[in-house]
C-alpha cells in the first residue's frame, strides 16, 4: 500500500511476440497453390449441389428468376431490403427504355438489437410498421394506377429454399440472427399476415435473395453482368446458369432457357487455412460447424478473429505490455470498420490506431505494439479478401468449362456490394490480385468487377416488376 506503482519494461512486447506473428501469417497463408485449390473445389461444389439437392455444401438455390429486367419496366414498385445490419424500404418510379429511373426514395433503420432475438411475429410487425408509415408518404412523382394494390419486391438475405417467385422457406438464420419460429415457414406468409394485422394492402410479387437483387439491378444497366457477389455482414453469390446445366431440375418445364441460381456460398469449407481462432469463434458462435467461409471472409466476424488473436498475443507475449487489457476479453469488442478504420492509418506514429484501441479497448500501446496489430489486421484481412477472390475465379471458371469462350473470351461483368468491398480498401485490393493471379493477365483483363451500389433494392423493385400481376406497361 502506498508503495510506487510502475510499470516495469522487462521485456519488449515487439520480440517476444514476433514469432507468434509469424505463426499467425503462416497459418493464414494463401499461395496460388491453395487459392487454386479453393477456386476449383467451388467449381465442383458448384456442380454437386446442381446435380441433386443435398448434393454439397452449397444448397444452389433456384431463385425462380428466369427473365431479367430489360430497361422496359414501367410504373411505381416497392422494395423491401432485410438482410444484415440494417432494414431498408424503398419505392421507384419506373419509367421505361428512355427515361428509366423516373425517382427513387428510400428509408433505412438499423434494426433494433433484440429484434434479432425475437419472436418471428415481432420482427415482422417491426418490417410491416416501417413498410406502412414508408408507404404513407408516397407522393411527388410516384403514381398507381387507380385499381391497383402497390407491389414489392422483398429482399431477404438468408438462405431460403424458394418455392415459387413470389414464396419461399427460410432453412437458417445466418449473421447473427436467432428470430424464433420462422426457420421452416414461407417468408413471404409470415409478411403478409403481418401487414394484414397492420390493415396494409400491399402484395409482394418477387421474393429474393440479396445477389440476385444485385444481378438484376445491375443487368438494367449493362447486359454483361453474369455473376453478383454480397461481401457485407454476411457473404454470397448468385450466377446466370443455363437450365440445361442444372440436373436437379430434371427438365421441368420453364419457360426461358437461363435462370439465376443462389449459390449461397458462405456454407462453403474445403481447403480454407483457418487457425485456432476461427476454430474458437465457431465453436462459441450460435452456429457452430455452419458458415465458414462465411465466418473466414464476411464483415460480421474479420473483427472478432482479429480480437480474438490479439488478446491470444497479449497475454502470451505481452503485446501490451505486463498487463492484459481487461476489455479485450469482450467478444465482437472490434468490429470491422475498426480493423479498416485502423489500416487508413498514415500518420507515422499510427495515431489513429492508437486511439482507437484506446478508445474501444481501453489500451494505452507504444508504436511497436501498433504495427503488429496492424500486421494482424492485415493477416486476416489478406486471407479473406483473397479467398473471396478466389470464390468468384471458381464460379466464372465453371461457366466456362460448360461453354468455352462465354466468359473470358468476351466482356464479363461480375457485380460487388456490401459495406466490407465498399468500405475497406485492402480488401478490395486482395481480393482483385487474388483474381488476377489466378486468371492470368490475358483472361483477368475481359473480367471486370464492378461495384454495384445498393443495387439490391433497385433490383427488387425490378424483379416485381418482371413478375408484377398486371400488365405493368402503363
Ligand atoms: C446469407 C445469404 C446472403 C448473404 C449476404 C448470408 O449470411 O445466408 O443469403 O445473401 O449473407 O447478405
Ligand atoms: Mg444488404
Amino acid at each position: 500500500r502506498g508503495a510506487p506503482r510502475f510499470r516495469m519494461s522487462v521485456r519488449s512486447s515487439a520480440i517476444s511476440v514476433a514469432p507468434m506473428l509469424t505463426k499467425l501469417q503462416e497459418d493464414c497463408a494463401t499461395p496460388l497453390p491453395v487459392l487454386r485449390h479453393v477456386a476449383d473445389s467451388m467449381s465442383d461444389d458448384i456442380r454437386a449441389g446442381l446435380a441433386v439437392e443435398g448434393g454439397s455444401d452449397l444448397k444452389m438455390i433456384l431463385s425462380y428468376v428466369d427473365s431479367l429486367p430489360t430497361g422496359n419496366e414501367k410504373g411505381l414498385f416497392y422494395a423491401l431490403d432485410l438482410g444484415g445490419t440494417n432494414f431498408r424500404v424503398l419505392r421507384v418510379q419506373l419509367g421505361g427504355k428512355e427515361e428509366r429511373v423516373i425517382d427513387t426514395e428510400f428509408e433505412q433503420v438499423s434494426i433494433p438489437q433484440e429484434l434479432m432475438f425475437a419472436t418471428s411475429e415481432e420482427l415482422f410487425d417491426f418490417i410491416a410498421s416501417v413498410l406502412a408509415n414508408f408507404a404513407q408518404r408516397e407522393g411527388g412523382k410516384f403514381h398507381l394506377p387507380p385499381g391497383r394494390k402497390r407491389e414489392i419486391g422483398f429482399t431477404f438475405s438468408f438462405p431460403v429454399k424458394q418455392t415459387s417467385i413470389d414464396s419461399g422457406i427460410l432453412m437458417k438464420w445466418t449473421k447473427g440472427f436467432a428470430v424464433s419460429g420462422t426457420p421452416g415457414k414461407d417468408v413471404v406468409a409470415c409478411l403478409n399476415e403481418a401487414m394484414d394485422r397492420k390493415g396494409l394492402d400491399m402484395r409482394v410479387s418477387a421474393l429474393v435473395n440479396d445477389t440476385v437483387g444485385t444481378l438484376a439491378g445491375a443487368r438494367y444497366w449493362d447486359d454483361d453482368v453474369l455473376v453478383a457477389v454480397i461481401l457485407g455482414t454476411g457473404t454470397n453469390a448468385c450466377y446466370v446458369e443455363r437450365m440445361d446445366a442444372i440436373p436437379k431440375l430434371q427438365g421441368q418445364f420453364s419457360p426461358s432457357d437461363r435462370t439465376i441460381v443462389n449459390l449461397e456460398w458462405g456454407a462453403f469449407s474445403k481447403g480454407l487455412p483457418l487457425t485456432v481462432f476461427d476454430r474458437d469463434m465457431d465453436a462459441a458462435s450460435i452456429n457452430p460447424g455452419e458458415q465458414i467461409f462465411e465466418k473466414t471472409i464476411s464483415g460480421m466476424y474479420l473483427g472478432e478473429i482479429a480480437r480474438r488473436a490479439l488478446l491470444n498475443m497479449a497475454e502470451e507475449g505481452a503485446l501490451f505490455g505486463d498487463n492484459v487489457p481487461k476489455k479485450l476479453s469482450t467478444p465482437f469488442l472490434l468490429g470491422t470498420p475498426h480493423l479498416s478504420t485502423m489500416q487508413q492509418d498514415s500518420t507515422y506514429d499510427l495515431q489513429t490506431v492508437g486511439s482507437i484501441l484506446y478508445d474501444v479497448a481501453g489500451i494505452d500501446s507504444d508504436l511497436n505494439s501498433r504495427k503488429i496489430v496492424l500486421e494482424v489486421c492485415d493477416t486476416f484481412v489478406k486471407r479473406a479478401g483473397r479467398l473471396a477472390g478466389a470464390g468468384i475465379v471458381g464460379i466464372l471458371q465453371k461457366i466456362e468449362e460448360d461453354t468455352k469462350g462465354t466468359v473470358f473470351g468476351k466482356r464479363t461483368v461480375v457485380a460487388m456490394d456490401g459495406g466490407l468491398y465498399e468500405r475497406y480498401p485492402q480488401y478490395r485490393q486482395y481480393l482483385t490480385e487474388a483474381v488476377t493471379e489466378l486468371l492470368g493477365p490475358e483472361k483477368s483483363q475481359n473480367v471486370v468487377i464492378e461495384h454495384s451500389k445498393d443495387g439490391s433494392g433497385i433490383g427488387a423493385a425490378l424483379l416485381a416488376a418482371t413478375n408484377s400481376k398486371y400488365d405493368h406497361n402503363y
